[in-house]
């Protein structure tokens, strides 16, 4: 018999900033696109799944993960973990690949995995080996401008942008040479460059950088469609000047176009992200920043043993973590659910170049579709500096459909 839909999404509250939806509504699907969005789409031969109490939205877009798995060392994480077993149908690893292992990427990771896989380019010839751990890999003599545009122009359906950093260790190193090489490279291959901001290296000879002097000098480097990345790290570098208020430069950095990335990780810190939220600067995107010292994860053999970002141990008390645990932690700081949506579809879609393809529910579009538990309940959620908040409202992963594609949210490194 004819069907009119390969699968009916039924009775959730469907949430599509893009097109300004936010009601009950039933999704319908067919030949993996999503073809109706109305009231009751009764039809007895499609498969149909109950979403009544869910939340129904845009496929989920992680800004910044680390998935290359098994060459960045215990730091790139299995792309469909991150991705459709939790609830997210595209991941933007952040800096793993290079000019050099680029194709590696492509083939063993891209192409294989269930999950909507893009990257942005690492600007160094090695990429981000064990989460940067060996600092003299990073230098301005380990940059070929040339090779990294190159490689970013040849692969532009996987490349959205350059990863680069500016941050205290690098600048007692070599000042922002290596952001200064990192945009030359993004303006070649004409993608944003994505800044991480916040102490990774320990700076040379232990000299004292001012980040409050030198924030002004990175966001004058940069323009409009960049991203600051990590504005709430604990560690020296992030929004929050030594006085513990907002640096004045952000608002300039925002008022010329420049995008914010939270990237939360293993350095999210509940103090610093309300002294930034309180100064009514709401980031751009999300971006969980998971990695293989943040989750816990079977461990590949591999150098060094120890990370300074192995925060297992602290992680929340458990080394789970999910997308969702980022946006309920906003919610804990009082962004309301509806403005954390944005930050993990449609905004995102439109950082990266994609919003014609990606970040909506429209007719017609590829059934790249997220459904969340919202619960009630009591929790205490915990950061890395042992801060705690208190919260009443839970956003957890039900399940997703990639390209149509059925996948439970079972993923081990959810948080329980
Ligand atoms: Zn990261």
């Amino acid at each position: 018999m004819e069907k009119n839909f390969d699968t009916i999404i039924s009775g959730g509250r469907v949430i599509d900033p893009a097109n300004k939806i936010d009601r009950k509504l039933d999704v319908g699907i067919k030949d993996n696109k999503i073809a109706a969005i109305q009231n009751s789409l009764a039809d007895k031969n499609s498969k149909v799944i109950d979403a009544k109490g869910k939340l129904v939205i845009p496929g989920m877009i992680d800004t910044h993960a680390h998935v290359f798995e098994h060459v960045s060392g215990r730091f790139g994480l299995n792309p469909d973990l991150v991705g459709v077993q939790s609830g997210v149908t595209t991941v933007i690893d952040q800096g793993g690949p290079s000019c050099m292992t680029f194709p590696g990427f492509r083939n063993f990771i891209s192409n294989p995995a269930k999950t909507n896989v893009l990257a942005f380019i690492s600007i160094y010839t090695v990429g981000g080996l064990e989460g940067h751990y060996y600092p003299y890999l990073y230098g301005p003599g380990g940059i070929d401008v040339k090779a990294c545009a190159k490689a970013a122009s040849a692969n532009t359906d996987i490349v959205k942008g350059i990863k680069a950093h500016a941050e205290p260790g690098g600048i007692s190193r070599w000042g922002l040479e290596t952001l200064e090489l990192a945009k030359e490279a993004s303006r070649e291959a004409g993608i944003p460059v994505y800044i991480h901001l916040g102490e990774l290296w320990p700076t040379e000879g232990g000299i004292d950088v001012d980040m409050d002097a030198r924030l002004p000098e990175i966001v004058a480097l940069i323009e409009e469609g960049d991203i600051l990345a990590h504005p709430f790290t604990r560690h020296p570098g992030g929004f929050v000047n030594k006085e513990g208020k907002l640096h004045p430069i952000v608002n300039e950095a925002i008022d010329k176009g420049v995008l914010i990335d939270i990237g939360h990780g293993s350095h999210f810190s509940f103090d610093m992200a309300r002294a930034v939220l309180d100064a009514n600067v709401l980031p751009t995107t999300v971006g969980a920043d998971m990695h293989g010292y943040n989750t816990h994860v079977p461990a590949e053999a591999g150098t060094p043993d120890e990370h300074p970002d192995d925060e297992m141990h602290l992680f929340a008390g458990q080394a789970q973590f999910s997308m969702c645990h980022a946006m309920t932690e906003l919610m804990a700081l009082g962004v309301a659910m509806e403005d954390t949506i944005p930050m993990v579809s449609s905004k995102c879609a439109e950082m990266i170049g994609m919003a014609h393809e990606l970040g909506t529910l429209g007719i017609g579009r590829t059934a790249d579709i997220s459904v969340l538990h919202d619960e009630t309940g009591e929790w205490t959620l915990k950061d890395n500096s042992n801060v705690e908040v208190k919260t009443t409202r839970r956003l957890r992963p039900a399940f997703c459909l990639r390209q149509g594609e059925y996948f439970e949210a079972d993923a081990s490194i959810l948080p329980v």
